[in-house]
């Protein structure tokens, strides 16, 4: 089994007394700011003016410039969107890295595919909580963790694997679990697994058990419940306990129904197009395709999330959640 590192197995000296500046603050960056400020670091927060420098100094940080952040800073975390992060790391971070700094990334996919050349000076690596920013703060909060990959890609100091661990630590996530990667590995399984399975996979997944139940004239809210609201209970049991956890608790009928069926709607067929998924994503066509995108202003990133925004599950979602007053929806 591959090692698993818990609070017990971390030793957080070669972080005390550091200064961390958090460049970006939105889901992770919040997160890690004021997870590492319980833990007692010393975090300054790097940004442009807008809403997250307002949002960051209402918080109690001590925000700057982005450069005038790294500059004092003994690690400096970037969490600014990957496909923005190296026009800021060209004009404002490289520059102003102190010697013998630390660069690090929640993320390996702008140094893996050499959109972000770090200099030899400094150690490089990253800290990649498997989690929402949202839950890495809430979880922390409740005396609990996300768990995180931790990878080195640089080794100046000599002890970059343990300022890594120490970090992932401070953000809480050796309460759940931190386990050694490389940044190829963090950066493709990343990738794979929010295309394939998390994101990709399950709203695709969604959608059609919607669609199908609608096409046949079945209430768009008996789909809407069946499809999509109950997923949430089912994966909580998954979470807690695993697929034996969830089939323990729910009936024979359904689990006799998971046997036969799953497998024919999601075969081998399904595992091929994942094979190709995971192809692109290795060997950089994925990379390359978001990256153009990104340079052509994102004309097909934009008409995709119109036309997903106007699919009846939408609608009937909203509907339905305005009258479940314990649902929370922080977007709206
Ligand atoms: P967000 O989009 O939530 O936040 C981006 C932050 O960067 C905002 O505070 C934004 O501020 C700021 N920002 C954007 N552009 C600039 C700029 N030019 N100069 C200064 N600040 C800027 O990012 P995420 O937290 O989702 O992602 C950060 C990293 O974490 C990525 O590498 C991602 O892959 C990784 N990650 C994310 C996860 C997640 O849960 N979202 C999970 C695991 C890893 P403003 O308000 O001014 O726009
Ligand atoms: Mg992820
Ligand atoms: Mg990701």
């Amino acid at each position: 089994m591959a090692k698993v590192y818990y609070d017990k197995d971390i030793n957080t000296g070669s972080l005390q007394g550091k200064t961390v500046a958090i460049v970006g603050y939105g889901s992770q960056g919040h997160a890690h700011a004021q997870n590492l400020r319980d833990s007692g670091y010393s975090v300054i927060v790097g940004l442009r003016e807008g809403k997250s420098f307002d949002k960051a100094k209402e918080d109690g940080f001590d925000v700057r410039t982005v450069g005038e952040a790294v500059k004092d800073a003994d690690v400096t975390m970037v969490l600014l969107p990957d496909e923005g992060q190296p026009k800021v790391y060209e004009a404002e971070i490289k520059d102003n890295l102190k010697e013998n700094s630390a660069l690090a990334f929640a993320h390996g996919f702008n140094v893996h595919f050499n959109q972000i050349v770090p200099p030899e000076n400094v150690d490089v690596f990253l800290v990649a909580p498997k989690g929402p920013g949202h839950l890495v703060r809430r979880t922390y909060q409740e005396e609990a963790g996300v768990p995180a990959l931790f990878g080195v890609f640089q080794d100046v100091s000599g002890n970059a694997s343990d300022v890594a661990k120490a970090y992932a630590q401070g953000i809480g996530a050796a309460r759940a679990g931190v386990l050694e990667t490389s940044f190829q590995e963090e950066t493709e399984t990343d990738l794979f697994g929010e295309q394939a399975v998390l994101c990709g996979g399950l709203t695709s997944l969604v959608k059609a058990g919607f669609e199908t139940l609608t096409d046949a004239g079945y209430q768009p809210e008996v789909a809407y419940f069946e499809c999509l609201h109950e997923l949430k209970l089912i994966v909580d049991l998954m979470y807690e306990g695993g697929m034996e956890n969830m089939r323990y608790s729910i009936s024979d009928t359904a689990q006799w129904g998971d046997f036969v069926s799953g497998p024919r709607v999601i075969n081998e067929e399904t595992k091929a197009r994942m094979g190709e998924v995971l192809t692109e994503i290795q060997n950089g066509q994925f990379a390359k395709g978001w990256i153009l995108e990104n340079q052509a202003g994102r004309p097909q990133y934009n008409a995709i999330n119109n036309s997903e925004y106007k699919h009846p599950i939408t609608a009937v979602g909203q509907e339905l959640r305005d009258l479940m007053p314990f649902v929370q929806n922080p977007i709206r």
